[in-house]
């Protein structure tokens, strides 16, 4: 909507205004106070119309946080549908291989058939695990509630649960963390943030052999901290990097299945980022390894 821009037409007559053509009809001796009384009433108009303009552009914004927060629950539904439908086939293999392991266990009496089948039981349970932690995340990470966080907390929460999960293959000394206990806060949910670390980290330590960074940097005026996660592993092709946070597109799903996943997590990492407003980034070479990182705002206390 345009303001009218064109000027006052003001007549002056003794006569009865003539209301069709002119804005206002003034009588010469009251000029002065006339025109005073309609340049304010000009200036009130205008200031409605401000205020007008401002409202209609925060309702527009609303609506679009508001189609925003639909599509992301929608999403969210999507995943969680497709997780339940998959979840009896997934659960069904890991589960066999560990009755069948138990099973001969019993009988076996070579000692390095006995290790082999343990390796197989425990492998599977680190499976069965890994599909239990996404179910649960999915089902908390629809709630976030955005506050203060340290980050150095969020990430030493991520560490334990790593432990948890990786504790068997010795493999968490490779996790380079070194997030500042002196970063100011960010305005984030401390749970959400502590799942997508956990996920990325978790990717990093399945599709890499060496250490694994995860570095924080003031940056844009130290308005925000940008959060990466970097490894030197199998990295991913340039045609693939959209397609990875697609709900269960693996690259190559033969290498993961020895470490089990499904290809819901960097989904889950998108879905819980969008509903911070933050996109993740992702650079990464074949065979060099790969960056994944996003920002988050910085909250001044
Ligand atoms: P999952 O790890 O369970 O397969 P994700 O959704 O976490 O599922 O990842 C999707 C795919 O993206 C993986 O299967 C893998 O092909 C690729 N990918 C993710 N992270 C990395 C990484 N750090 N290095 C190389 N490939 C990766």
């Amino acid at each position: 909507m345009a303001y009218p821009q064109r000027p006052l037409l003001i007549i002056l007559s003794d006569e009865t205004p003539d209301t069709e053509q002119a804005d206002l009809t003034l009588a010469p001796g009251r000029i002065g106070a006339e025109l005073k009384g309609v340049l304010r009433l000009r200036q009130e108009a205008l200031r409605i119309f401000e205020q007008q303009q401002a409202a209609e552009q925060q309702i527009t914004r609303l609506q679009e946080e508001l189609a925003n927060a639909k599509r992301i629950r929608h999403e969210l539904e999507v995943l969680k549908n497709a997780i339940v439908r998959n979840v009896s086939h997934e659960l069904r293999t890991p589960l066999l291989q560990i009755k069948s392991a138990v099973a001969l266990l019993h009988e076996e009496v070579d000692e390095e058939k006995k290790t082999q089948l343990v390796a197989l039981a425990t492998n599977s349970t680190a499976r069965l695990e890994v599909l239990v932690r996404n179910i649960t995340m999915l089902g908390g990470s629809l709630e976030t509630s955005s506050g203060p966080i340290i980050l150095h907390d969020a990430m030493e929460a991520a560490r334990r649960n790593l432990r948890r999960l990786w504790e068997h293959r010795d493999q968490t000394h490779r996790i380079q963390a070194e997030i500042p206990t002196s970063l100011p806060p960010v305005l984030a949910d401390k749970q959400g943030i502590s799942i997508v670390l956990q996920l990325l980290i978790d990717n990093a330590l399945k599709f890499s052999q060496a250490a694994i960074y995860v570095e924080t940097e003031l940056i844009e005026d130290n308005e925000f901290v940008e959060v990466r996660v970097r490894d030197s592993g199998i990295g991913i092709a340039r045609d693939q990097l959209d397609r990875i946070f697609e709900i269960f597109y693996q690259v190559d799903s033969s290498s993961t299945r020895a470490y089990g996943g499904m290809g819901v997590g960097l989904a889950i990492v998108r879905l819980i980022l969008e509903n911070h407003h933050v996109s993740i980034k992702v650079k990464s070479e074949l065979g060099k390894g790969s960056i994944f990182s996003f920002k988050l705002p910085v909250v001044r206390l």
